[in-house]
């Protein structure tokens, strides 16, 4: 079969999921796009095989990010693994964000809740004077933000800490987080491909969603040298509370960001150092 004639075939397939015929073909044919117009050639049996291999698994619910182990993000190629989150393209907002506050400024910033270690990784790529930190709170999710740091080429350091048990080692000017935040019981509501394929450790919030929040909001100030910014995704109804949250930690300046969707995505706050309000 002509590569253009499986191309229809595949996108009658997949129906709702129609545009990711071209990614299954360029993955599996190393042919780009513009291959398939300007040098178009048949699809090979062994070829045909993994495509529809592929296809079968995704027709049965699995994200292909999972069936492919890569998915793309700030237009860099990141590995993804059962143990962490698919980068979303609403992450996306919260990077730029950051991008944008240092641009070539000399600042370490932490990235709490690394996953795949996409946000520390864009930040560390495109701003190249700032140090980046990844954290997570197991060695098995490390070990993928590292190949992905590896793949992009840039160097970054790693902490293994769960953040509910202890602060962090360490000084940094900015902290980074797209913690979980979706409600422990609306878990199970969720588009149930979410929850049955995401592990549920990146989901679950803790009863209000705010959990990380709060308790980053807490730590802050142990974190940062003096003073710092603070940037976090949050879910499209938590502008109001995470922005309460971090004015009663001492957080001044708090802006709210909206995605592509127009929904509030992104918070960013800058925590002063007082020196009449430092107990100790
Ligand atoms: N920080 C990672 C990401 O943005 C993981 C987020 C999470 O596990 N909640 O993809």
């Amino acid at each position: 079969m002509v590569i253009g004639q499986l191309r229809s075939k595949l996108r009658g397939e997949l129906r709702d999921n129609a545009h990711e015929a071209d990614w299954i073909i360029t993955h599996v044919t190393g042919l780009t796009q513009t291959d398939f117009v300007l040098h178009p050639r048949d699809i090979t049996n062994e070829e045909m095989h993994e495509i529809y291999d592929i296809v079968n698994r995704r027709l049965s619910g699995e994200p292909l990010q999972y069936i492919l182990g890569e998915t793309e993000f700030m237009g860099l190629r990141f590995i993804v693994s059962e143990e962490t989150l698919i980068p979303r393209a609403d992450t996306e907002t919260l990077v730029e964000e950051v991008i944008d506050k240092i641009g070539n400024k000399k600042k370490r910033v932490l990235d709490i809740g690394t996953g795949s270690g996409c946000i520390g990784i864009s930040i560390a790529k495109m701003c190249k004077n700032a140090k980046v930190t990844l954290l997570d709170y197991s060695d098995a999710i490390l070990d993928v933000a590292m190949k992905n740091a590896k793949l992009n080429g840039v160097e970054v350091d790693t902490i293994k800490c769960d953040i509910l048990e202890k602060i962090p080692d360490g000084k940094y000017d900015v902290i980074v987080s797209n913690p979980p935040y979706i409600e422990t019981d609306t878990i199970f509501s969720l588009d149930n491909i979410v929850s049955s394929y995401e592990p549920l450790e990146a989901l679950d919030g803790g009863f209000d969603g705010l959990m990380f929040y709060r308790r980053i909001a807490e730590i802050a100030q142990d974190i940062f040298d003096g003073s710092g910014f603070i940037a976090f995704e949050i879910g499209y109804n938590q502008g109001d509370e995470v922005t309460e949250l971090l004015k009663s930690e001492g957080f001044s300046g708090v802006k709210l960001k909206q995605d592509a969707c127009g929904n509030d995505r992104v918070i960013t706050a800058k925590l002063k150092q007082n020196i009449f309000d430092r107990g100790d």
